[in-house]
């Protein structure tokens, strides 16, 4: 998988948390090794690797990968068993075998599938063996004026035999797309790591602002600090990150939310602070203000603040391209093997 798509990868389990971790360190690498252009650094990586879907042209916040593992042994048994088909017809039933997002997607994995990142992993139903397993990736990206033609580009030239690859799509809106986005990196992020809130507000602001190189500009960074001077944007000063009071208090407010659930009130780069602390603070810094904030109570205030941070209720089309070909080709070695 080419590095900007694990990068974004939503990732369950304690093992591909640690794989999910690792582009952090290259991020913090000295500025020259970081400094190459993004197009350079990633085009070769996907070119090499023939089976690499290229995904470069989609700013990191709106595209999320998923990947899950499938046992064919107990899927066979399944078809077999329990829907009770010959053994023949299982085989070209199982061909056309494609999961639902939920499936890909949900906390829990089910039975036929499950999650590993070992070398040697055993299905947890069946304790069958690796050469049981193939891998499902789901992309999915947000649909946007920045991701329409990107997505259309990509969807053309995508093969088309076998059905390698499935299309679909659901509608969504903004505030539950940002819940889902907070709880992916919630589980990759480590509150009691120093970095973590960095890795967070870096994560927010590739959100915000898709079209800046975040990775290069958190690249050696060592603190995020609120501007004095500007009134929007950022500068970066030295090892240094300031934004502006609305960026500033927009990234607080992300910390408070994605750590809030791991400990009594959430940790933020201002020291662990809870909602009335929080909200005051805001107040204070005139945020509250800023973006209009008038309610009075702070739950009222925090929804109104999710609200505009989010973009609420408003609709979102989601765009999910699901990649069968190692399932493909796995169902063909298992059925050439016994038949
Ligand atoms: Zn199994």
């Amino acid at each position: 998988m080419a590095t900007a798509s694990k990068k974004r990868a939503t990732k369950v389990g304690k093992k591909r948390e640690t794989a999910a971790k690792k582009p952090k360190v290259v991020a913090k690498k000295p500025k020259a090794q970081a400094k190459k252009p993004k197009a350079q650094a990633k085009k070769p990586e996907a070119t090499a690797k023939s089976r690499e879907i290229d995904l470069s042209e989609f700013p990191t916040g709106a595209l999320t990968t998923h990947t899950r593992l499938v046992c064919l042994a107990c899927i066979f048994d399944l078809f077999t068993e329990q829907l009770g088909l010959a053994p023949r017809t299982a085989y070209s039933e199982i061909k056309r075998h494609a999961p639902s997002v939920e499936e890909l997607t949900s906390g829990a994995p089910a039975r036929p599938y499950f999650d590993s990142e070992e070398k040697h992993p055993r299905c947890p139903h069946c304790d069958a063996a690796r050469r049981w397993h193939a891998r499902f990736t789901l992309h999915r990206v947000e649909g946007s004026k920045l991701t329409d033609a990107p997505r259309r580009a990509l969807f053309k030239s995508l093969p088309k035999a076998d059905e390698q690859f499935q299309i679909s799509d659901e509608k969504s809106t903004h505030r539950a797309v940002f819940f889902q986005w907070l709880d992916a990196l919630g589980r990759r992020l480590d509150f009691a790591e120093e970095g973590s809130l960095l890795e967070a507000t870096r994560a927010y602001l590739e959100r915000a602002e898709p079209r800046t190189d975040w990775a290069e500009v958190f690249a050696g960074l060592r603190s995020v600090r609120r501007s004095q001077r500007l009134a929007e944007g950022w500068e970066r000063d030295g090892a240094r990150l300031f934004l502006a009071p609305a960026l500033y208090g927009d990234a607080l407010l992300v910390q408070y939310l994605v750590s809030r659930a791991h400990a009594h009130g959430g940790v933020t780069l201002e020291g662990r602070l809870t909602l009335h602390e929080l909200v005051r603070r805001l107040r204070q810094t005139g945020y509250l203000e800023a973006r209009g904030v008038a309610e009075r109570d702070q739950f009222d205030v925090l929804e109104t603040l999710i609200d505009k941070l989010t973009g609420g209720d408003e609709t979102v089309k989601l765009h999910y391209v699901l990649d069968r070909r190692d399932f493909l080709d796995r169902v063909k070695t298992v059925y050439a093997h016994y038949s």
